[in-house]
C-alpha cells in the first residue's frame, strides 16, 4: 500500500477523509465510498468498494480536478487496485494515522497543515468501529488520543 506515503503533501483534509472513508465501509457488507484528492491541478479518486469481508480499491485519475469532480469513474485512469480484507484495511489506517499524530503531535499537525486539525473524531470512530467488527486487540494509540 504504498500510496499512503504521499498523505502529507495534499491540501485537502486527506487524513480525516481517509479516516472517514474507511469507518463507512463497516456495518453495511455493500458500502462504497469515494473520497479525492487535490493533486494540484490533477484528482486522485479513492473508490472503496465493500465486498462481503473484503474491499475492492481503486485509484482513478483525473487531470484536473475542477473538471472532474462530477465525472464518473470510468472517465478517469485506473492507476492502482487491490483487493484487502476490510479488518487488515481498517488496522493499517489506523496505524498510519497513529504514525502521523506520534510524528508530529497535533500541534504540529496544525501548524503543518494550517486549515485542518488532526482528525481526532474521525480516528476515535475508526479504531472503535474496528475493534468492534474486526475484534482488533492491538491497542492503536489509544491512551494518546
Ligand atoms: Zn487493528
Amino acid at each position: 500500500m504504498a500510496e499512503w506515503k504521499d498523505f502529507a503533501s495534499y491540501g485537502t483534509d486527506a487524513l480525516a477523509d481517509v479516516l472517514q472513508g474507511v469507518a463507512g465501509l463497516y456495518g453495511d457488507d455493500n458500502a462504497v465510498r469515494r473520497f479525492s484528492f487535490d493533486l494540484e491541478p490533477a484528482e486522485a479518486r479513492w473508490v472503496l468498494r465493500r465486498s462481503g469481508s473484503d474491499v475492492d480499491i481503486a485509484i482513478y485519475r483525473f487531470p484536473d480536478l475542477l473538471t472532474s469532480v462530477d465525472a464518473p469513474d470510468r472517465a478517469g485512469t485506473l492507476s492502482w487496485a487491490s483487493t484487502q480484507p476490510l479488518g487488515l484495511l481498517g488496522h493499517v489506517v489506523l496505524e498510519a494515522a497513529d504514525a502521523v499524530i506520534r510524528l508530529h503531535g497535533k500541534d504540529g499537525y496544525r501548524a503543518k497543515w494550517v486549515e485542518h486539525p488532526f482528525p481526532v473524531a474521525a480516528l476515535r470512530e475508526l479504531r472503535r468501529l474496528h475493534v468492534r467488527y474486526d475484534g482488533c486487540e492491538r491497542r492503536h494509540g489509544g491512551a494518546s488520543t
